[in-house]
């Protein structure tokens, strides 16, 4: 795994031990994972890691827009170390959230009292449905 680490340092992010450990987490992860996913599999390696610290460094992840915050799920908040544009899709049995890779910029338009008042400047569509282990324990 290569973390660049550059990168973070000149984006003004303190680089601890424990940081990194929660980068080398997040890196290439698609399980979109909660601030408790990750301060459980941080925990491992480091057990004295607080859940402030694994908070904290996802705070500061946010502000200096490495990581992405969903809110597809009302329950939990949600992070993404994918900050390229995408779209989630969330089962609402398991909460499993998946990537929807495809631009829909072109398929929409919004009335022209909306775009008048507002420039867009990004989409974001969040999908829900059951997934195939769900709808198969279901007997769908
Ligand atoms: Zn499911
Ligand atoms: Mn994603």
């Amino acid at each position: 795994m290569i973390i660049d680490l550059e990168k973070y340092r000149s984006k003004g992010l303190k680089l601890t031990p424990q940081r990194l450990a929660i980068l080398e987490y997040l890196d290439g992860n698609t399980s979109h994972p909660t601030a408790e996913d990750i301060y459980r599999a941080v925990k491992k390696k480091y057990p004295t890691i607080s859940f402030a610290t694994v908070y904290n460094t996802l705070q500061a992840l946010l502000r200096i827009g490495e990581i992405m915050e969903l809110t597809i799920d009302p329950e939990r908040r949600h992070f993404d170390p994918n900050t390229t544009p995408h779209h989630h899709v969330i089962c609402t049995e398991c909460g499993r959230i998946g990537d929807v890779f495809v631009d829909y910029s072109d398929k929409l338009r919004l009335p022209e009292n909306i775009t008048e008042e507002f420039t867009i400047t990004s989409i974001h569509i969040d999908f829900y449905g059951v997934c195939r282990h769900c709808k198969k324990k279901k007997g769908g």
